[in-house]
Order: C-alpha cells, then structure tokens, then sequence
C-alpha cells in the first residue's frame, strides 16, 4: 500500500505544476486523470488488493486525491469558460454590488440611549481599565479582603500576579476619578465587567455596566432619587412608575434597589416580572463615608450618591429578549432585527 500512497502524492505533483492553457489540454487533462480509463479510477480499482484492516485509511487516501484532481479541471474549466479578465474589460462606470449595511448591536443602541439622557443631567463619560488591581475594584470600594460581600462578585485573577484581575464591576473607574480629587465629580461609567459566573440564560462570564456618580456638598438622597426618575422616565416613557426598596452594598450607606413597573404587563403581573409586577433595574445609594475617605475626599464635607446597572438587563427588558447568550453569539438572524434602530 506505501508504494500506492507514494504513487499518488507523485501524481499530486504532477498535477499541481501542470498549466492548463488551452481546452485541448483541459479535455487531455480531464481523460488522463478523470476518464473512465484515467488513473483516479485505476487507483480505486487498486482497493480490492488493500488489506481490510487498511482500507479505511487508503479510501480517505483516494478520495482526497479525487477531489484535488476534480478541483484542478474545475477551476481551469472556469477560467476556460470565461477566459481571463483583461484589464480593460472593466467597466468602471457601472455600479458596484451593493454594500450589505450592518447595524449597531442592541447592547451598543441601548449604551448610546443611557448615555444621552445622562449627558443632559450633566455626567460626563468616564472611562478606565478592565484589568485592575485589587485597590481600586475591592479595597478602596469598602470591600476588604476575606469580606463576604466579595463572593458575590467572583473574579477571574492573573496568575502571574494575584494583585490583578478582571474588574468585576465599572466602579473602579469612580475610585480613580475619586481618587484625582477634581470635585465635584459627576460622571457616569459605562464599560465591560466580569464575573466567575456558569454561563446560562441569566448570567454569563461578561457584561456591561453604566454605573454613575455624582459627589458635591449637600448633595442628598432626594437628588439620587430625582435624577433616577428622570432617567427610568426618559428610557421607557412617562407611564413607568418606580419603587426604592432597601438593600445592601458596601460601599453605599443607605442602599437601595431600584425598582420599575413591569413593561411586558404594566403592573398587573406576568412570567418576566414573577408575578410581582415590579422589575428590578438598578442598585444605588449614597458613598459610603469610608470609600470617600479611602480616596482622599473630605468626608464631613462632601457627600454623594452612585448607582449601577447592568445594560444586557435594560436590554432584554426594551426588546424583550429573554437569554442573555443572544448578545454574544453573533448570529446574524438576531442582530439583523436591530437594523431599524437607532
Ligand atoms: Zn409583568
């Protein structure tokens, strides 16, 4: 059998450096290697004297060694067929193939629409790195090490140097404005995060945040509750109504969680809101005194609110969509309905 296999890939060259120029030696071509009598056919006549145990590897031999000899005389038929392309044979005046016009992704669409209603209430855009160290996502945010609030946001580490990681939320970013001490501060932080998460419907190894922050004197949780009334307002429309629930993050005092009215069923109870009604959308609150100390902010003199949310959830509930695995999957059949929106 080796002395076939060798015979084959001899072919192989033989075919690889032929020029086919004319169609005599196309059809000359097609019966030496293609005709009922060419060699493809004797080799495969050659399989009766394989051993058994060796046919298997010997057909795959064969057939790929067919498919080459077919794909040589099919891509010189073609050019036979059409004949070469000369240069001035194009028309440079006719109109070119249509260019197939993409669309923003929804998670980008649904950015971009935070973005301008904060940017009229005056945030500016912060922006800062996804790999940080310990300091700035944890520490400084009032999460020390061995805190049990930081099993909730599991992280992936680089192994090099523990120090690092994949931040797990956008509020690294407000430690470094913070830390600048340029106040007062009011900006928002949109960006990727990452959680040590199994990937299902509901959750995945990556997101995206907004997250935002606003410190000045006298700055109250009335302002914090204003301007998330304007925004939920802004975003779903005047009928939405919201609810403030207490909660807790360690680095806001008091915390909440915001809620809006179900928009798949305005209130009255189904599948998306769990029969509740309410949906949750975001968690707020006002700094914690320690994180604004941690960053060299005048805590008896300065006060401020943050809040955070993640932009797949506000996604799903616009569109509703309802597996966050769509977004990353990058299938046209998905992003093709988003090329309307703007
Ligand atoms: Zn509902």
């Amino acid at each position: 059998m080796d002395q076939i296999v060798q015979q084959i890939a001899a072919y192989r060259q033989e075919i690889e450096s032929l020029e086919i120029g004319s169609p005599q030696q196309l059809e000359e071509y097609r019966i030496k290697f293609l005709g009922t009598k060419g060699i493809v056919k004797a080799l495969f006549g050659e399989m009766r004297n394989v051993p058994n145990e060796q046919k298997k590897a010997f057909g795959q031999v064969l057939n790929e060694f067919k498919q080459f000899a077919e794909a040589k005389y099919e891509g010189a038929k073609e050019v036979a067929d059409n004949g070469p392309q000369a240069a001035d044979d194009i028309d440079l005046s006719l109109p070119g193939d249509p260019l197939v016009a993409g669309s923003r992704h929804p998670i980008n669409l649904v950015r971009k629409r935070i973005i301008d209603i904060f940017h009229r209430l005056g945030f500016a855009v912060a922006d800062g790195p996804e790999v940080e160290d310990d300091w700035h996502n944890f520490t400084a945010l009032n999460l020390p090490e061995h805190h049990p609030a930081r099993d909730m946001q599991d992280t992936f580490y680089i192994s090099q140097n523990p120090d690092w990681l994949l931040r797990t939320h956008t509020s690294n970013v407000q430690t470094r404005e913070m830390e600048k001490g340029q106040l007062p501060i009011r900006i928002i932080c949109p960006g990727r995060v990452y959680r040590n998460e199994t990937i299902s419907a509901r959750a995945h190894c990556f997101f995206h945040q907004v997250e935002g922050l606003y410190i000045d004197e006298h700055v109250s949780f009335a302002d914090l509750k204003q301007t998330l009334y304007f925004f939920v307002q802004e975003l779903f429309g005047k009928d939405v109504k919201v609810r403030f629930r207490p909660s807790y993050f360690p680095f806001t005092e008091p915390s909440a969680e915001m809620d809006i009215s179900c928009l798949i069923c305005g209130g009255k109870g189904c599948r998306v809101c769990k029969h509740s009604g309410w949906v949750e959308i975001l968690g707020c609150g006002m700094v914690h005194p320690r994180v604004l100390e941690n960053c060299g902010i005048d805590a008896n003199k300065y006060t401020g609110y943050a809040f955070g949310m993640g932009i797949e959830r506000i996604t799903m509930l616009q569109y509703g969509i309802n597996d966050l695995r769509l977004f990353s999957e990058n299938d046209l059949r998905f992003l093709k309905q988003f090329t309307g929106a703007v």
